[in-house]
């Protein structure tokens, strides 16, 4: 058929693979997300466009807990499969607009624009939850896995690239030091991280470094 003519048209085909070839440097061959170096496009395409335009944005960097622990357990394979499921979940939550990459090996990170903290915390924390309902099972053995998160937004955390990836990832770190499976927001501004709890009422804490807490209102 006529069809079938133009797709074996070798300047049709040779697009076809440079499209092919395209979309293989941008994505990641395990979870099929994008990898590092489109995030980084990416990130500084967004800082370029909010720093002409006085918009804002969010990243919310995730980090899977105690992973090591979960390959040692139940094997390399069963890692791998928590991973593509975790990059499943997060590309199905994630709105249209929002970018999700893996950052390096158990880590993920989405890019999320024209985004507040506190909107972008929602949406980390609905992801957050999902994780932590979803069963996994890999040979007949059944486990779960939960993530740790650190969200950073322009431009109160960080008017560079390297800046807001820094902030990030201190609020990261916090959600890992005060036990895990939570997301931690940057906040420069206050000098202190603010945590949520969405095991009742959605409420938002307050951890200041030395550990105490306030509770303070969600607006
Ligand atoms: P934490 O809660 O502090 O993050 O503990 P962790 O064990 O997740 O942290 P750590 O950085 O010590 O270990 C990360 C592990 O992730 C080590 C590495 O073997 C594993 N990992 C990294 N990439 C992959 C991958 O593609 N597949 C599998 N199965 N494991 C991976
Ligand atoms: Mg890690
Ligand atoms: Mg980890």
């Amino acid at each position: 058929s006529d069809v079938e003519k133009n797709i074996n048209t070798p300047a049709i085909i040779e697009l076809k693979m440079l499209e092919e070839t395209k979309k293989q440097s941008h994505s990641d061959g395990l979870t099929g997300l994008f990898n590092r170096r489109y995030f980084d496009d990416v990130l500084q395409g967004e800082m370029n466009r909010v720093q002409r335009y006085e918009g804002c944005f969010s990243v919310f960097f995730i980090d899977l807990d105690n992973f090591k622990k979960l390959n040692d357990t139940y094997g390399h394979q069963a890692g791998d499969l928590t991973l593509k499921v975790v990059a499943d979940i997060l590309q199905t939550m994630k709105r249209t607009e929002d970018t999700a990459c893996r950052y390096g090996g158990e880590e993920l990170v989405l890019i999320l624009p024209e985004t507040e903290k506190m909107n972008a915390l929602v949406i980390a924390e609905r992801i957050r939850k999902k994780v932590e309902e979803t069963g996994l099972e890999f040979e007949g053995k059944t486990f779960n896995v939960t993530l740790s998160g650190g969200i950073a937004s322009y431009p109160a955390d960080g008017k560079e690239v390297q800046e807001l990836i820094h902030a990030a990832d201190v609020a990261l770190y916090q959600a890992k030091e005060s036990g895990r499976n939570r997301i931690f927001i940057h906040d420069f501004e206050k000098r202190h991280y603010l945590r949520i709890d969405f095991a009742g009422e959605v409420q938002v804490k307050s951890v200041t470094q030395s550990s105490k807490s306030e509770e303070i209102d969600v607006p």
